[in-house]
């Protein structure tokens, strides 16, 4: 095997490229591991309006087309490949694509998460035409529209409020007949008049792809075995998300909810040397822009452990 890298980066959205652009700038020759889909989830939005710096908005692809550019001018490796295995219990450290294995120092973790969906055909093909997972993110294109949110948590919820400041009227869909998010936020949306629940309900289909765009969701009361259909413009799918970490399972702290625990307030995570930046390690914030904010600290991070452990890097 060659000589150890100095780091690794694995994932490729806002907060490994983020890392990847600092590291590399560090002159520590950063290999970064992209993925065999890089671009993270942006890769599924279509405007973005809240990244500083595009006047405009920016469609989600360009955007990580720009994030990529960027790193690889300053000499960060890419290989587009899904890393396997990752090996934290020796030093260096292992990190296995199917056809390579890289020893390094340090590690940057930016798998992300992904937003889990109902499993729909007409979900994915209306993804960014009417069919979203992210209010903050596409909210806005719903001005005065009739929206509908799909599930029953804290993140449901908070989107119906969100979205009730901008659009007409909000539907709650929601499979069970009570709300797993907290007393305040359930408080607050009963409260609301412009929020309506639709209780025991499921999404059976969404409209209408002959359109391209979303017209209406087929829905179904799984008590009362009826189905209708609800005109609407946008459908916010918030059923939850889950951390790409499968790999790391055993190797490094998870919390309850899988994502990876790092010290507050740092990227570091149990393992001395591997940090963790973006999606894969926060469930509050979510954005593209605390997850570049992340991942710069991470890659700070990662050269101040070099510093310390390895003399001259
Ligand atoms: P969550 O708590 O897991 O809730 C997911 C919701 O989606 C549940 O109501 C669930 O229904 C429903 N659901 C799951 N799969 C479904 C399916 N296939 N079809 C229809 N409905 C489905 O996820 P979350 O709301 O994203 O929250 C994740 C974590 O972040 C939680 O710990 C939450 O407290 C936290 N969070 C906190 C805040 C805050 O404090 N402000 C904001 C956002 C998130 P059931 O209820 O029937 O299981």
């Amino acid at each position: 095997m060659n000589n150890p890298r100095k780091v690794v980066i694995i994932g490729s959205g806002p907060a490994g490229f983020t890392a990847a652009i600092y590291a590399a700038r560090a002159n520590l020759s950063p290999l970064m591991f992209i993925g065999s889909q890089p671009g993270g989830q942006l890769m599924l939005t279509t405007l973005v309006e809240n990244y500083p710096g595009f006047v405009e908005g920016i469609d989600g692809p360009p955007l990580m087309e720009l994030f990529q550019k960027q790193a690889a001018r300053f000499g960060t490796e890419l290989i587009q490949d899904d890393v396997t295995a990752v090996d934290f219990r020796r030093n260096p450290f292992a990190v296995t694509a199917r056809e390579v294995t890289v020893e390094t120092q340090t590690v940057i973790i930016a798998t992300g998460a992904s937003a889990k969906l109902l499993g729909l055909e007409n979900e994915s093909r209306l993804m960014g035409r009417g069919v979203s997972t992210c209010a903050t993110c596409d909210g806005f294109f719903f001005k005065d529209q009739d929206v509908m949110v799909v599930g029953g948590g804290d993140t449901a919820i908070e989107e119906a409020l969100y979205l009730s400041r901008l659009g007409r009227k909000v539907d709650v869909v929601h499979r069970r007949g009570t709300l797993r998010a907290s007393k305040i936020l359930q408080e607050r949306a009963f409260k609301n008049p412009k929020i309506n629940f639709m209780w025991n309900t499921t999404v059976e289909d969404i409209l209408d792809p002959a359109q391209g765009k979303v017209k209406s969701a087929r829905l179904r009361n799984h008590k009362t075995n009826t189905g209708w259909e609800v005109e609407v413009d946008g459908i916010f799918i918030a059923i939850g998300h889950q951390p790409n970490t499968s790999l790391f399972e055993g190797q490094l702290d998870l919390q309850p909810n899988k994502y990876i625990k790092v010290k507050p307030g740092t990227t570091q995570t149990s393992v001395p040397g591997v940090f963790a930046a973006g999606d894969v390690q926060d469930y509050t914030y979510r954005q593209a822009v605390t997850a570049a904010g992340s991942g710069c600290m991470a890659a700070l991070e990662a050269e101040r452990y070099l510093e310390e452990h390895y003399a001259s890097h």
